[in-house]
C-alpha cells in the first residue's frame, strides 16, 4: 500500500513523502479513503498510530473545496498539548495548499483568539472549555462546520467533558461529516458513537494492547524510597539520551525533576500548573536533548509528539490500566521499538496486578543492580504523602537533615546490592493494606548519609499511615489534575497551513 493509492491530491501526497513517510499506517490506509468518500468514521486508534494524519489529511483535502470565514472543520480534542500537535500537523501535511488554521485552548486571554477568529480560517482545533466560551461570547461561528472530529474520544470522557461535548454538537448544524478516534471502546463511548455518528465506517486497527506489544517492558521492584536512585543509576549507567518519567502528581513531578537535577541529570518537570512557556521551553530542551529526563504527569504528557522515544519510565504506576499502555505508547511510536521501565514498590502490587491482567501477561522483573544511593534531600515518607496530598506546585522540598534543597550534585555514600535478582514478582500477595506498613518497604537512609544498601530493608517496617494522604483518604485518585483540564491552561496560536 502507498500513499498515492489513497486518493490523496498532489500537494498532500508531496507534504507527506516530505515528511519522510514511505507507506501510510494501518489506520490511515483503513479511513482516508472512507473519510474521502464522505462516510462517517469511528475509529480505535490509541496515539502513536498515525492517526493525526488519518483525519487531517483527508479533512484538508475536503476543505480545499469552498471557502469562508467561519471555520468548516473543527477538531475537538482533549488537551492543549494535543491541541497544538495537531495544528503542528497540520501545518506540516498543509504546506502547499492555501488553508488557514487556527487553534484556541484555555488559560490565556481571549481577546487575541477573539481576533484571530475575526480574521478568520478553515480548520480550528480546539479544547471544548475554551470554544465554549467563544462561541458564548460570539466571537465563534459553528455554523459552517461540515467536518467535527472528536479526537482521543475515551479521554475526553474520562477527564470529565461529555457535557461540554454534547454542547458543543448542539452548536455544529446538523449536515455534517463526522469522525470519532478513541483508543479504547467503552460502554460510553460506544452510546457517544451512537449519538452523532451516521452509519460510520468501523476501523479498528489493532487490540488497545498492540503498542505494548512491540515495546520491551520491564520493571523493577525497589522500595519507595530508593526509586529516585535507581533511575539516577539506570539513566547514567545506560546512558540514556532521551527519556519520559511519569509521575502520579504534579509535586511529584517537580520534585523529582529537582533531585534527578541534584544527581547530575538534566531534567525538568512538565504539568498542568507551568505556564504555557514553561512547558513549551522544556518539550523544546527535550527534543533537542538538552534535557535528558522529562518528568511529567499523566494528562500533561498526552498528546506529546516526539519521535521515536527510547525510554518511558512509570516512577509510578499509574491507577487505571489503560493509562500505563498510553504510557508506554509514547516509545515505540509507528512502528520503531522502545523500552519501558517501570519501578514497582509493594504498594503498587495491586495496580500491577490490574495492569497485567489488562495485557493478559506479566511484566518481566529485571533484577534489581548495584545503585549509590545519594545522601541528599531524602524525607520522611509521612512529608511526602502530605506533599503528595497538597500537591502544590513548589519545587524546593525540606532536606532530610533539616537544610533546604539538599546538596548540589551526587554524593555517592555507598554502592548498594540489588535484591530479587531475577526473582519473579508472582508470589507476592501483594493485597493493599491501606493504613499498615507495606510489606518489605525500607525507609531511604539519606539523611544519614545514606548508610544503607540499596534495595535492603533496614529493618524496621515504615510507619503507620504511609499509604494514607493527611485526611485519611487513600492517596489513588484518578485523573488527578484531568478534570476540567481545559480551564487555565496555556496560549493560544494559529498557522497559515
Ligand atoms: P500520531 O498517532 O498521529 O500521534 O502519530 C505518531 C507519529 O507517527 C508522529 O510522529 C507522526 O509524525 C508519525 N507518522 C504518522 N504517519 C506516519 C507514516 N505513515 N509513516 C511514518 N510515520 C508516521
Amino acid at each position: 500500500m502507498s500513499f498515492s493509492n489513497l486518493g490523496l491530491m498532489p500537494e498532500l501526497l508531496r507534504a507527506v513523502e516530505e515528511k519522510g513517510y514511505t507507506a501510510p499506517t494501518p489506520i490511515q490506509a483503513g479511513t482516508i479513503p472512507a473519510i474521502l468518500s464522505g462516510r462517517d468514521v469511528l475509529a480505535g486508534a490509541q496515539t502513536g498510530t498515525g492517526k493525526t494524519a488519518a483525519f487531517v489529511l483527508p479533512i484538508l483535502q475536503h476543505l480545499m473545496q469552498g471557502t469562508g470565514s467561519a471555520p468548516r472543520a473543527l477538531v475537538l480534542t482533549p488537551t492543549r498539548e494535543l491541541a497544538a500537535q495537531i495544528a503542528d500537523n497540520a501545518a506540516g501535511y498543509g504546506r502547499y495548499l492555501k488553508m488557514r488554521t487556527a487553534v484556541v485552548f484555555g488559560g490565556v486571554g481571549i481577546n487575541p483568539q477573539i481576533d484571530q477568529l475575526r480574521r478568520g480560517c478553515d480548520l480550528l482545533i480546539a479544547t471544548p472549555g475554551r470554544l465554549l466560551d467563544l462561541s458564548e461570547q460570539g466571537a465563534l461561528d459553528l455554523s459552517r462546520i461540515q467536518y467535527f472530529v472528536l479526537d482521543e474520544a475515551d479521554r475526553m470522557l474520562d477527564m470529565g467533558f461529555i457535557h461540554a461535548i454534547r454542547r458543543v454538537l448542539k452548536l455544529l448544524p446538523p449536515q455534517r461529516q463526522n469522525l470519532m478516534f478513541s483508543a479504547t471502546y467503552s460502554d460510553d463511548i460506544r452510546a457517544l458513537a451512537q449519538r452523532f455518528l451516521r452509519d460510520p465506517v468501523n476501523v479498528e486497527v489493532a487490540s488497545r494492547n498492540s503498542t505494548a506489544e512491540r515495546v520491551t517492558q520491564s520493571l523493577y521492584r525497589v522500595p519507595k524510597d530508593s526509586k529516585r536512585h535507581l533511575l539516577a543509576h539506570l539513566i547514567q549507567d545506560g546512558n540514556w539520551q532521551q527519556v519520559l518519567v511519569f509521575t502520579r502528581t504534579k509535586h511529584g513531578a517537580n520534585r523529582l525533576a529537582k533531585q534527578l537535577g541534584d544527581a547530575g541529570i538534566a531534567a525538568a518537570a512538565i504539568h498542568g500548573n507551568k505556564s504555557q512557556a514553561a512547558r513549551v521551553r522544556a518539550l523544546t530542551d527535550f527534543k533537542n536533548l538538552r534535557v535528558t529526563a522529562l518528568v511529567a504527569t499523566e494528562v500533561a504528557a498526552r498528546g506529546l509528539d516526539i519521535k521515536e522515544l527510547p525510554h518511558v519510565v512509570n516512577y509510578e504506576l499509574p491507577n487505571v490500566p489503560e493509562d500505563y499502555v498510553h504510557r508506554i505508547g509514547r516509545t515505540a511510536r509507528a512502528g520503531a521499538t522502545g523500552s519501558a521501565v517501570s519501578l514497582v514498590s509493594t504498594d503498587e502490587e495491586p495496580l500491577l496486578r490490574d495492569i497485567e491482567r489488562l495485557l493478559k501477561r506479566a511484566i518481566t522483573v529485571a533484577p534489581v543492580p548495584q545503585f549509590p544511593i545519594l545522601a541528599a534531600a531524602a524525607e520522611s515518607p509521612q512529608t511526602e504523602q502530605r506533599e503528595a496530598a497538597r500537591d502544590s506546585s513548589r519545587t524546593h522540598e525540606r532536606a532530610g537533615n533539616g537544610g533546604r534543597g539538599g546538596r548540589r550534585g551526587p554524593r555517592r555514600a555507598q554502592h548498594g546490592a540489588g535484591h530479587g535478582a531475577g526473582g519473579h514478582h508472582g508470589g507476592h500477595s501483594g493485597s493493599q493494606r491501606p493504613s499498615g506498613p507495606p510489606r518489605g518497604e525500607s525507609r531511604a537512609g539519606g539523611a544519614e548519609g545514606g548508610q544503607r544498601r540499596a534495595g535492603q530493608s533496614p529493618g524496621a517496617p515504615r510507619g503507620a499511615g504511609e499509604p494514607q494522604r493527611r485526611d485519611g483518604r487513600s492517596e489513588q485518585r484518578r485523573g488527578g489534575e484531568g478534570r476540567g483540564a481545559d480551564a487555565n491552561r496555556g496560549s493560544w496560536g494559529w498557522r497559515r497551513a
